[in-house]
């Protein structure tokens, strides 16, 4: 197997080469990684609820009355009544008729368009669309015509061309790494306009966009125009797992049809039971959102204030472009012996070129930890030369 150390010594050699840091705490803003204490620009968990102890209390109880797993697919035995409270509140809070549980984001994104779409059909893809989309598309065997991103006029003009019989567009609702928002009111008008089916991963924005934290759909108000949303509850709903929302038929062919959902283990009733009490959350204390949004405004407007380019990010995500992969590492390096944890993101996950360090707002980030963050990365970027 001499192969895998010629390979992993050239991803080396091209700044690529990625290893894991141990993370030693609770998953809160101010964290311990690798022995340091850092103040955390790089977790998902964006309304601190990951840590939560209503989420805590609620795991703990359905581990004691309903075991730790499930002890099959929810098709054999494993169909706990938990399944299908949590799936009428996410139905509730992403106002469609119904929703499925999905073990992860990345089962439901694959599991929904190999389900949905086969040869002869027309996948219409964001480029920016997270690799679950990416591979979706691999699996379902339909064309993929990726349009270059946010450009309408591009997904028209391919719109236009395709004769497919059945077609679908796709879109990140919160793109994973540039932190900007689909341009939902076009998508829905064009999927009306060429009779396609219209998807929104809402990984990011579920919990976070919308008054009520609904997601992309409620922040333009255009729930009843998207035929299938997917959402996780790994990320801003602090816990694990995923779902789609939708229509009745919908939920019905993937439970038919879905191999990701078919194929194995529902999730262990702890998990399940921490996502209720996270939509349950979300409702009760929408000051956790307001704080979410407080925080990056004021984290954004200061690294505009800096000069760094930020891509053009609209929310919680926020990217600081460095462009070299190993500069960004770099950075990410330089940062973290100062206290800060952030991420370098680079190719495949971002375009050659486009390397980056991806930092994370929390609603749970004190405002002192944020400007320490921000005089780490002022030092760091005037070394590098980024600003
Ligand atoms: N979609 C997007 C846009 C994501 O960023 C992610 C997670 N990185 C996923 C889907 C996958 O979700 P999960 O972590 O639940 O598999």
């Amino acid at each position: 197997m001499d192969f895998l150390r010629e390979q992993l010594a050239a991803l080396t050699e091209k700044g690529l080469y990625r290893t894991l840091r141990e993370n030693q705490g609770p998953p809160s803003a101010a964290a311990v990684i690798d022995g340091k204490a850092v103040v955390h620009l790089a977790s998902n968990n964006y309304l601190g609820l990951a840590n939560h102890p209503r989420l805590k209390a609620a795991a703990r109880e359905a581990l004691e009355r309903f075991g730790a797993g499930a002890g099959a697919s929810r098709l054999i035995s494993g169909n706990l009544s938990l399944n299908t409270r949590l799936e009428d509140k996410v139905a509730k809070v992403k106002k469609q008729e119904s929703a499925l549980l999905f073990s992860t984001g990345y089962m439901a994104n694959t599991g929904v368009l190999a389900a949905l779409m086969e040869e002869g059909d027309a996948i219409f893809s964001d480029a920016l669309n997270h690799a679950s989309i990416v591979d979706g598309c691999r699996m379902s065997r339909a064309q993929t015509r990726v349009y270059p991103h946010k450009d309408m006029d591009a997904l028209e003009k391919a719109l236009a061309k395709s004769r497919c019989r059945r077609r679908l567009i796709v879109s990140d609702g919160i793109f994973s790494m540039d932190g900007d928002i689909a341009p939902l009111p076009d998508l829905v008008n064009l999927a009306d306009r060429y009779g396609c089916m219209l998807m929104v991963d809402d990984a990011h924005a579920t919990g976070v966009l919308g008054a009520r934290g609904g997601g992309t759909g409620e922040h333009f108000a255009l729930e009843d125009r998207v035929d299938i949303t997917v959402g996780t509850l790994g990320k801003a709903l602090g816990g694990f797992g995923a779902f789609i929302a939708g229509a009745h038929s919908l939920r019905e062919f993937l439970i038919n049809r879905a191999r990701p959902f078919i194929f194995t283990t529902a999730l262990p009733p702890a998990v399940i039971a921490s996502g209720i009490a996270a939509l349950e959350l979300l409702e009760e204390e929408p000051a956790l959102r307001a704080r979410l949004w407080e925080n990056t405004a004021f984290f954004r407007q200061a690294m505009e204030r800096l000069g760094f380019n930020l891509l053009g990010s609209e929310t919680q995500i926020i990217p600081v472009l460095v462009g070299d992969a190993s500069v960004a590492m770099e950075m990410g390096e330089m940062l973290f012996q100062e206290g800060v944890f952030v991420q370098g993101i680079r190719p495949p996950a971002v375009p050659q070129g486009s390397s980056r360090l991806r930092i994370t707002i929390m609603a749970t980030h004190e405002r002192e930890a944020l400007e320490f963050a921000l005089a780490a990365l002022e030092k760091a970027g005037k070394r590098l030369g980024i600003i």
